[in-house]
């Protein structure tokens, strides 16, 4: 860490904060420059992140060196994670489809989605049984009932089956039914429960936060890590910006930043970052050329009837299709899909 002091100040200053880097058992080496003093302070940056530096007199900003995540970083592991949901494996060579209505709608009609999506080439079948919504008055999902119909799901398809769990005394619940739990963007920092889903050790899917940076997005994957959890996949989904078109804007400049600092597999999701169904096509090649492992898309064999998200969501017939062009960019990147 530098701590980099004011143009101005004075000598006890500067021993009054040198004493202080000693009193927490750390290294303080000052360099007397001709304009400036910096002090850099060898030692575990995590006791330094908790001091605040920047209240001391004298001190004009105090710049850290490491990345505060450890367990998600490459410098932590150098080789790539590969994440194993029923038998399919995220993170490798192969590139995966994970693609479902917005919401289970249904017995009858999961089962028939989940079928759609197996037809169309899909590897995951994605269904929310609990919606986070905006509005109370919204539909909210149909909860444990929807958990027993996405077995039946799965049990129809040999699909495995991804599904949210937004309460962290739900975690165990909804554990013991999907094969994948996602975090939804609007709890991403909702520490408890990513500290549960941690706890649970199954394959957890974690949603960028709509207006969340990718600091903050990695020390929400550190929570998850931290309990001991390394199935772990990075979702962007789109950010929030001043654009008023699309529902949010695609963020696939963040794919390589995650790819090179991470080595977790990275699943993006193209449906949330457009909300408008035209254009999800075009949002999930780019996220894949950007080098994600994996697309995760909203589809639904009539979008019209779809009980939430139908603006965004593609039919059958374009999910087979997208399939088809993520399959031929995929080769040409010396990938291929699962
Ligand atoms: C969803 O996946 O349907 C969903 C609610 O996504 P997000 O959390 O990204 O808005
Ligand atoms: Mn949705």
């Amino acid at each position: 860490m530098l701590i980099v002091l004011k143009p101005n100040v004075t000598s006890e200053e500067i021993d009054h904060i040198v004493e202080k880097i000693k009193s927490l058992r750390l290294e303080p080496f000052v360099s007397r420059g001709v304009q400036r003093t910096i002090i850099t302070i060898i030692g575990d940056e995590d006791v330094l992140r908790e001091q605040p530096f920047e209240a001391i007199a004298g001190v004009e900003s105090v710049k850290p060196i490491l990345r505060p995540f450890k367990l998600v970083s490459r410098e932590t592991q150098p080789e790539r994670t590969v994440v194993k949901v029923g038998n399919v494996e995220i993170g490798g060579r192969k590139v995966v489809i994970v693609a479902g209505p917005c919401a289970v709608e249904g017995e009858r009609e999961v089962v028939e989605h989940a079928l759609m999506v197996k037809k169309a080439g899909a590897n995951l079948f994605r269904a929310g049984a609990y919606k986070p919504r905006t509005s109370p008055y919204s539909f909210q999902g149909f909860r444990e009932k929807g958990l027993k119909f996405l077995v039946k799901a799965r049990e129809e398809t040999g699909l495995p089956i991804v599904t949210e769990v937004i309460d962290p005394r739900d975690v165990a619940l909804v554990a013991e039914y999907a094969d994948m739990l996602q975090i939804g963007t609007r709890n991403m920092q909702n520490f408890n429960l990513l500290t549960e889903v941690g706890k649970s050790g199954k394959p957890v899917i974690l949603k960028r936060g709509m207006s969340s940076t990718i600091n903050e997005f990695l020390m929400s994957a550190e929570y998850i890590l931290s309990q001991g959890n390394k199935n772990l996949i990075l979702c962007p989904r789109g950010i929030r910006t001043f654009e008023d078109v699309t529902r949010n804007t695609l963020d696939a400049g963040v794919v390589p930043v995650l790819k090179d600092w991470t080595h977790l597999p990275v699943v993006a999701d193209p449906s949330h970052a457009m909300g408008i169904k035209d254009y999800v096509p075009s949002a999930a090649m780019a996220y894949l050329a950007a080098g994600a492992d994996g697309i995760m898309v909203e589809a639904h064999p009539n979008p019209e009837e779809a009980m939430s998200d139908g603006q965004q969501t593609i039919d059958g017939a374009a999910l087979e299709d997208l399939i088809g062009k993520l399959g031929r960019l995929a080769r040409a990147m010396d990938r291929d899909l699962l």
